[in-house]
């Protein structure tokens, strides 16, 4: 048994990492200030023995008592709703939470994971994007304090590597969906969940030609936690390669959920990506991982695991 603590383990993926950690026999330490998290996502978890939260702010230098062998690092704003809104908390959580993080794990020898983003591509002119590629990022733009905040926080794990020892990994995670998404925010799979559900016109912004790629929660923690168990220190994509426009994939939730709402277009918003989707080659040779849940299963899990209501908001 191993003991992970994991900042940003309130949030969604958090709170998903923390199941799988405690179902794989783990205990875990659950570090989350609540800024974009709730105490819901995590309710259902009684086992005051195995898990423990901390309701702490990582901007501030923190320490916790007992030994701990991994820590995930997941704390920070996620959706462009959360970073726009908190765009200093953003750049301060990339960097004062990353450095008090990264020293947590040098004290107690842990194996440290930096939950990091395909954002660090930008709006990549390669496609599909390989890890080698260095990106294409508006430092100045409004979206620059949470792509900028996660491109420091990885050179930041690498110096703490490169010159600390710290035995470090960085997971470039792509567009993750799936239960405890919250309704409103702002991302396109709950968005159009919520309008589909809620037979609303569905929005999409700019002539929905834009593509994504979407991972289903499940095969994306998998995925984390087997790079977290590798030794290995370079950046690895963890997402869906299977790639659908915003169009297709408002037709395909109107299927999931057997909805005619309308399709309707709002204005691009700035320096939104026009495509997006990740090489893979690296995490299937290295982790001998492949994601398992196509986009049509992953919405028909997201809408029962969900139940309707919550879903509308
Ligand atoms: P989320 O907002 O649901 O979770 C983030 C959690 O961090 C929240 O529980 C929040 O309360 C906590 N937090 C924020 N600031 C904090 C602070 N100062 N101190 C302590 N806790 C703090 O977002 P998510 O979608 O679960 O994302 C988790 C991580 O994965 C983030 O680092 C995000 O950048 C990364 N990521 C997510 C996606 C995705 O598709 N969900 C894609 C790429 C990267």
């Amino acid at each position: 048994m191993s003991t992970c603590l994991v900042t940003g383990g309130a949030g969604f993926l958090g709170s998903h990492l923390c199941d799988e950690l405690l179902s794989r026999g783990h205990r875990v330490i659950c570090v989350d200030n609540l800024e974009t998290g709730s105490l819901q996502n995590i309710a259902h978890i009684r086992d005051p023995a195995r898990f423990a939260h901390l309701n702490v702010d990582i901007i501030e230098p923190y320490f916790v008592e007992e030994p701990v062998d991994f820590v995930y690092h997941l704390a920070s704003p996620a959706s462009p709703i959360d970073y726009l809104r908190l765009p200093l908390h953003t750049l301060k959580v990339g960097s004062y939470g990353t450095h008090h993080t990264l020293g947590l794990a040098k004290a107690k020898r842990a194996r440290f994971l930096l939950a990091s983003t395909s954002e660090v591509y930008g709006d990549p002119q390669v496609h599909p994007q390989p890890e080698s590629y260095w990106g294409h990022v508006n430092p100045i733009g409004p979206r620059g304090v949470y792509d900028e905040a996660k491109r420091y926080a990885e050179a930041l794990v690498m110096a703490y590597h490169r010159q600390q020892g710290v035995d470090t990994s960085i997971i470039r995670i792509f567009n993750t969906y799936g239960p405890r998404m919250r309704p409103h925010d702002g991302r396109a799979i709950p968005t159009f969940l919520r309008q589909a559900l809620a037979n609303r016109p569905i929005t999409v912004f700019g002539d929905g030609s834009q593509t994504r790629s979407f991972c289903f929660v499940s095969d994306l923690i998998a995925g984390m936690i087997a790079l977290a168990e590798s030794g290995h220190h370079e950046p690895v994509n963890i997402g869906n390669p299977d790639e659908f426009t915003l169009l297709q994939l408002a037709e395909e939730v109107c299927r999931a959920i057997g909805s005619d709402s309308e399709i309707v277009f709002e204005a691009l918003p700035v320096d939104d990506p026009k495509q997006r989707r990740p090489d893979i080659t690296l995490a299937k040779d290295l982790l001998g991982w492949v994601p398992e849940v196509p986009l049509r299963d992953g919405l028909r899990r997201t809408i029962d695991a969900a139940g309707v209501q919550s879903l509308i908001g």
